[in-house]
């Protein structure tokens, strides 16, 4: 019988140990406060941001929020960053991603402080999560890692196969398996027999944003399956990139979509911005 990893349960007891958190460091005189901001009007966007600030005010730290238009242009947005970065009453700096077509989102990352980079994208972030020093470790994979520790599943020794390479989910993934010694191979849209290689996994992490792309063939009798995939049905329906039905009876344990990985990522961004004013 295989078990269904409860990101949303596991999360709340994360939320409610920073809760604790917060509410000392308030009496020793630190206060939390991450700046939001998001630019345009992104349905996905703007329900990512209502979620991130519900959960601000849930563990205690403040959130002030930037909406800006879909016109705003890059300069405007630097002129905001740099403001917030000078300013001692905000500890964290949150730009919600995808940013309009004319924006350069690399600029936008880099202009954001490192220490107020919350999200942990910023390139001196990314440096030092790859050679282990501590600093702000991209919210999604963090949130994995702590989901598989948290469900008691081992990674050391592990054979990890991730499926997906992009900068905030398949890249930082294979680093922070690797620090947990894992074994990691990571496969793309040009890997080639690709069934072969995800059938090697002990444990699958998927992100590719496909719907229901993975089935049961891709999967190993007995693996752990994380499903990171954030995709909408015609009925705007919530899927992830496995199919949960056919694949979770072979496998020994899976996350749900919704349910898993996305309540991981925020209560990471808490924990990250609880880090932010230490
Ligand atoms: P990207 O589109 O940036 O990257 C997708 C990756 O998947 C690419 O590396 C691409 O390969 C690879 N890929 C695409 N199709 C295939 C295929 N058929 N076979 C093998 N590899 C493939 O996506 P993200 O990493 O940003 O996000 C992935 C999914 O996770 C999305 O559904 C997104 O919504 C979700 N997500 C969920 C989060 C959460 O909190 N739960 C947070 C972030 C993302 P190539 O590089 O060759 O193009």
């Amino acid at each position: 019988m295989y078990k269904i990893i409860d990101g949303k349960k596991i999360s709340q007891e994360i939320k409610d140990e920073l809760k604790k958190e917060v509410s000392v460091l308030a009496k020793s005189g630190k206060k939390a406060a991450l700046a939001v901001i998001q630019a345009g009007d992104n349905p996905a966007s703007s329900t990512y941001v209502r979620n991130k600030q519900r959960a601000c005010e849930y563990v205690g730290i403040e959130s002030v929020s930037y909406h800006l238009s879909e016109e705003t242009n890059q300069e405007e947005l630097v002129r905001l960053i740099k403001d917030l970065n000078a300013r001692d009453d905000i500890q964290g700096i949150l730009v919600q991603l995808p940013l309009p077509e004319h924006m350069d989102e690399d600029e936008i990352i880099r202009t954001i402080s490192p220490e107020k980079d919350v999200d942990g994208f910023h390139p001196v972030s990314v440096g030092k999560m790859v050679i282990g020093q501590p600093g702000f470790l991209p919210c999604t994979p963090a949130g994995i890692i702590e989901l598989l520790k948290r469900s008691g599943v081992e990674i050391a020794g592990k054979h990890c196969v991730v499926l997906g390479r992009s900068n905030i989910v398949g890249k930082p993934m294979l680093h922070l398996l690797l620090q947990e010694d894992a074994t990691v191979t990571v496969a793309h849209s040009k890997t080639k027999n690709l069934k072969e290689i995800t059938k090697q996994a002990d444990i699958l992490i998927v992100a590719i944003g496909k719907a229901e792309f993975i089935d049961a063939s891709y999967i190993k009798e007995g693996a752990v399956v994380i499903d990171v995939g954030i995709n909408r049905d015609e009925n705007n329906k919530l899927k992830g990139d496995v199919k949960f039905d056919e694949a979770a009876p072979k496998t020994s344990a899976i996350t749900p979509v919704p349910g898993g990985v996305g309540p991981m990522t925020i209560a990471m961004l808490m924990r990250n911005c609880i880090s932010a004013i230490r």
